[in-house]
């Protein structure tokens, strides 16, 4: 389970990113229904704001169960390393 503090990449990139805040469950509409690309059932998400680690700059990621899962495709966040902190739970 992906928590607030851990630094993760995901499969689609080297970068690595620390994990700032995870928000949701969220039905939200997928980005590729409201651009007309597709026409998927909302599934039960989370986001995920995280900062890339080389400059801090910030990154999104959207439909990820708490696994780091995408609940629409095959992209997943995984962890390098867990946050050493206690555990913060930033879920609303
Ligand atoms: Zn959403």
């Amino acid at each position: 389970m992906i928590n607030v503090g851990d630094r993760v990449k995901t499969t689609y990139s080297e970068r690595e990113h620390i994990i700032k805040k995870i928000t949701g469950p969220c039905m939200c509409e997928p980005y590729t229904n409201t651009i007309g690309m597709t026409n998927e059932k909302p599934k039960k998400h989370y986001h995920y704001r995280g900062v890339y680690c080389f400059d801090n700059g910030p990154s999104y990621f959207n439909n990820y169960d708490l696994e780091g899962n995408n609940v629409y495709n095959d992209d997943k966040i995984t962890i390098i390393e867990k946050t050493k902190k206690p555990i913060q739970l930033s879920i609303f």
